[in-house]
């Protein structure tokens, strides 16, 4: 089994997207795990205050690390082996490789997502994290970033999407697929399924998802 253990301010977020299809089954049949840590359980404000103002100045408000780091304390525990990544637009490039590489290599993961301006960046350092984004663009926290990691990387796990082999999951993965209907009848235009996909001849069907 893998665990996620995803430090955020807000683990509700997460409550709606892992509690249905593939990812709620992949917990249900204990393939993945997923733990949360909030930082305002870990910090020594009495109000429970995690945000501060920037040094050097600057706009909105920045994670302290405190906070943070107890909360990846709390989630590396004992453990030998654990993989910390720190969420941020600026990071490396995630993608499908490095999904595989994480579900391939590690058991648990720790995700550390971000919110406002950022994490004080001493963290990254301090845990020797590994800095990620999910794309070039700029978004308000870290849990959509970290909720795609973690599909990402579940599918990925063997087990997680059923009788499909991963190889075959490559293989069509970017292809168009159609079902029924054969012919789609939108506003009074007609739109046919190609006919290879229907002869029932396999090698016809594999040679057209080659040249597509
Ligand atoms: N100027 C900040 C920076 O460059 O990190 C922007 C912080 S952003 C508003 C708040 C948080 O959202 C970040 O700390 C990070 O956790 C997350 N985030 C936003 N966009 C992201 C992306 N493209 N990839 C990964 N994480 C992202």
């Amino acid at each position: 089994m893998t665990t996620f253990h995803i430090i955020t301010l807000f683990p509700n977020a997460f409550k709606s997207y892992t509690g249905e299809s593939i990812i709620a089954r992949a917990i249900k049949n204990k393939k993945i795990k997923i733990n949360f840590y909030n930082p305002r359980d870990f910090t020594k404000d009495k109000h429970k205050r995690v945000d501060r103002k920037p040094y050097g100045g600057g706009p909105g408000m920045v994670l302290e690390a405190e906070s943070v780091l107890k909360a990846a304390e709390k989630a590396i525990g004992r453990k030998k082996k654990v993989k910390i990544i720190f969420l941020s637009p600026n990071g490396k490039q995630f993608d499908n490789l490095y999904a595989k590489k994480l579900a391939e290599i590690y058991k648990d993961i720790i995700i550390i997502s971000g919110r406002y301006e950022g994490i004080d960046a001493r963290v990254k350092k301090i845990l020797r994290a590994e800095s990620i984004s999910i794309g070039p663009y700029v978004l308000t926290g870290g849990e959509l970033p970290a909720m795609i990691i973690l599909d990402a990387v579940s599918r990925q796990i063997k087990g997680v999407l059923g009788n499909q082999s991963s190889i075959e999951e490559e293989r069509i993965a970017s292809r168009d697929v159609y079902t029924r209907p054969e012919v789609l009848i939108y506003k009074g235009k007609k739109y046919s399924a190609p006919k290879v996909l229907l002869s029932g001849h396999h090698k016809k069907i594999e040679d057209w998802r080659e040249k597509k």
